[in-house]
């Protein structure tokens, strides 16, 4: 019997996740879900988060060796930041749009205020402690924290991805520079390491399935009550709105104006790496799906996913900036704040830098809200309105993220002609099999 594709099997596990989920809830099985069911997911995003530093490394180190001159890096690179940025404001601005003109804030009464900030007031805190410790930094930190100063510390943590991008970025210039014999056995090395890495990925996803189940029963049942969802649905539809515009709309349009390519193209190309981002809220944790996806799937080679992916994992979240800029005015307007033009631009500015800033991991958003909300000085204690529901929209907003990265790529790849066809057509195949 053939079987299900991939992406059938990751969807399936998804609702037997929730089912099991709900049902647990309803039977007091909460306790047995979290003790018997939960570590499995945790299992499956450790073992994609294992594999993230070892790709970036083989595949950097490919990617920016293959390239052969040192002014291709340079081309790439400038394209790369600049369509980022760019996408970045513009999901900003959509968001903004969205929450101007719906208004969710104005409609929560006074009583739901009270209760959310009472509920959530100390896990707010929290955040905003966490954000108030990478505010203290000078404004250059960013920039020196970009340099490692030992990278084998720098490998020891997944947050610490920027700094290992740079030392391998480095190295792959050290071997275009020297002479093609002497650098012939490194990249050969790095060559080999790519294509186990490559493997165990394969392994990896065949477990997505049951990782995803684990994930989604496990969020169902420590999820908080329905009710206090029900008060935020009106924020929750403006987020999900605005995510969905650009998921749908924004960049398989990008896509096929400049690309060529269709929309299903592009949307079976990359739901395996959607719905994985959708049940691990992390786009560091996604990547080496993403990877392998894009230039699988979608036809981008190697130099280019390997240069672009990585960095727009840590520095690319258009889902994030733009749920930051509804968030930001939805507060304000629960609190009766009134906005002013300068404002919004601050919140374009704020929200875009707070984005790129947001590590690729659950929750990093939130944290980078605070910055957002100091900036047009709306009191950061109001994280606590929008605590219930930011599990479910870091789902979304990480879907964003990533689609937007695998969007990027295929736009630098086409300016630089490493647009190709895709190395597997047959949708209905299975993962990657060779
Ligand atoms: N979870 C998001 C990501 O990994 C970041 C965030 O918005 O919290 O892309």
């Amino acid at each position: 019997m053939k079987k299900l594709a991939l992406h059938w099997q990751i969807l399936i596990g998804m609702a037997l996740g929730v089912i099991f989920g709900l049902v647990a809830n309803t039977l007091g099985f909460q306790e047995f879900t979290i003790d018997w069911v939960k570590p499995f997911g945790s299992i499956f995003i450790n073992l994609l988060k294992l594999i993230a530093i070892p790709l970036i490394i083989a595949s950097l180190i490919k990617g920016v060796s293959d390239l052969q001159d040192i002014s291709k890096l340079s081309q790439m690179g400038g394209r790369t930041l600049g369509i980022y940025v760019l996408t970045t404001v513009i999901a900003v601005t959509i968001g903004l749009v969205i929450v101007n003109i719906a208004k969710p804030g104005n409609s929560i009464s006074e009583d739901t205020r009270k209760e959310l900030i009472a509920s959530f007031s100390g896990d707010a805190q929290k955040k905003i402690d966490d954000a108030a410790k990478t505010q203290s930094k000078g404004p250059l930190q960013p920039l020196v924290d970009l340099v490692p100063s030992n990278i084998f510390a720098a490998t020891t943590s997944n947050r610490n991805m920027l700094q290992v991008i740079f030392f391998v970025v480095f190295l792959g210039i050290g071997l275009i520079l020297i002479e093609k014999e002497k650098a012939k056995p490194v990249k050969d090395f790095f060559d080999s390491l790519n294509e186990v890495i490559l493997k165990l990925i394969d392994l990896i996803m065949m477990a997505a399935p049951y990782g995803v189940f684990a994930l989604l029963a496990s969020l169902i049942v420590e999820a908080p009550s329905w009710d206090i969802f029900l008060a935020l649905i009106k924020y929750s539809l403006c987020v999900i709105l605005g995510l969905a515009i650009m998921t749908f709309v924004f960049y398989p349009f990008l896509v096929k104006t400049f690309t060529k390519k269709g929309f299903s193209f592009f949307m079976r190309g990359i739901s395996p790496a959607q719905l994985l981002a959708f049940s691990t809220s992390s786009s560091a944790a996604t990547l080496p799906v993403t990877m392998e996806r894009v230039e699988e799937h979608l036809g981008v080679e190697k130099e280019v996913t390997s240069f672009v992916l990585p960095i727009g994992a840590t520095v690319n979240m258009d889902g994030t900036s733009l749920y930051q800029a509804v968030a930001a005015v939805f507060i304000a307007q629960a609190f009766g704040i009134e906005l002013t033009i300068g404002d919004q631009l601050t919140i374009v500015m704020t929200a875009t830098l707070a984005s790129i800033g947001s590590a690729a991991v659950p929750g990093a958003g939130m944290v980078m809200l605070v910055i957002v909300l100091g900036a047009i000085g709306v009191p950061e204690f109001g994280l606590a309105l929008i605590f219930a529901v930011d599990r479910p929209l870091d789902m979304c907003r990480t879907v964003v993220n990533v689609t937007g990265d695998a969007c990027v790529s295929m736009l630098v790849a086409k300016s630089v002609g490493k647009l190709g066809d895709p190395k597997i057509k047959n949708w209905d195949d299975n993962y990657k099999t060779t």
